[in-house]
């Protein structure tokens, strides 16, 4: 198959080697020189406009920052440039009024799209390994498939159009929260008296067990390994956490959800991105407390 990348950062990268990787021939695009010339490495065909990359595709897929470049790179450059009949995929985390916005567009110009966020860092779009959630019509989903299947651990069809982005949101906020109480739960143990590491081997086999802990464990030296052991370099940037929880709250006030424990798990990676913790895995949260 013939496929157009778009956006090779850090996930896009891995993921279109992994599409190289089960012998499609890919179109790579980024904005950042560096990033294409890794993509080149790894046997993508770099391109110098999104354009040219689309031209006689079977399919589109990118994995890009925010939702206002999702939607200028298809409404320019892609919709009426790429052949009518190729799928377009959009692996990115935005909103879910763009991507139902961006998706009709597509409609209109006669392509299927879906939004195919996903769940996994960069090691699982390096090693393949990602959860896709995506939205889109059966059709759609279909077609989707052996596309996102060398890059997927699971690809799950969550419903219609925009689907896809509501289970992420969701996903993250609850990441968020679990990651919060995890953290306020060893430190409370802690301090009085119950060495963290007993309060793992009793808490991941008992009620409190959950991903943060079991998994992900944000205390250093504690537990399962994660980027708590290496000064919380790596692994999913506490700015990438504000990001998609701003997008659950925007989604929540719009539809009427209560969420209080969304909204204090944003307004806590909040304080910590601006106190300059941005860059930092969200497990970070720990050395708040
Ligand atoms: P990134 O910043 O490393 O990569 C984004 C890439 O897009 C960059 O290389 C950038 O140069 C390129 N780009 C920006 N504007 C462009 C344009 N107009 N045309 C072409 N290329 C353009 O980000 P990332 O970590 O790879 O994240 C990408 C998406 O994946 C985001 O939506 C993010 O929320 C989501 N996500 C990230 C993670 C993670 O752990 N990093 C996990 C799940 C989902």
């Amino acid at each position: 198959m013939k496929i157009a990348f778009i956006g090779l950062g850090n996930m896009g990268g891995g993921m279109a080697a992994n599409l190289v990787r089960a012998g499609h021939e890919v179109h790579a695009f980024d904005l950042a020189e560096e990033a294409l010339s890794r993509a080149q490495e790894n046997g993508c065909a770099p391109y110098t406009n999104v354009r040219e990359a689309v031209q006689g595709v079977d399919a589109v897929v990118s994995m890009l920052p925010n939702g206002a470049i999702v939607k200028s790179v298809y409404t320019a450059d892609v919709i009426g440039h790429a052949p009518a009949s190729a799928l377009l995929l959009d692996c990115s985390t935005i909103d879910v009024a763009t991507a139902r916005e961006v998706a009709a567009l597509a409609g209109e110009a006669g392509h299927d799209m879906v939004d195919a966020p996903v769940s996994g860092g960069i090691a699982a779009a390096n090693g393949g390994t990602l959860t896709f959630m995506v939205g889109g019509t059966d059709e759609a989903f279909e077609r989707a498939k052996p596309v996102l299947e060398p890059m997927a651990k699971a690809v799950i069809h969550a419903g219609a159009i925009g689907a896809g982005q509501v289970a992420k949101m969701c996903n993250n906020m609850l990441l968020a929260i679990h990651m919060i109480g995890t953290c306020e739960a060893l430190k409370l143990a802690e301090k009085n008296g119950l060495d963290m590491q007993m309060f793992y081997e009793i808490s991941s086999k008992a009620t409190g067990y959950n991903w943060s802990l079991n998994d992900y464990t944000p205390a250093p030296g504690i537990g399962a390994a994660s980027p708590a052991d290496n000064d919380y370099q790596g692994g999913f940037a506490s700015a990438l956490m504000l990001k998609d929880l701003k997008l659950a709250m925007a989604a929540a006030e719009a539809s009427g959800a209560k969420v209080a424990l969304g909204k204090h798990a944003t307004e806590i990676y909040d304080a910590f991105n601006e106190a300059g913790g941005g860059g930092k895995d969200f497990g970070a949260i720990f050395t708040t407390l």
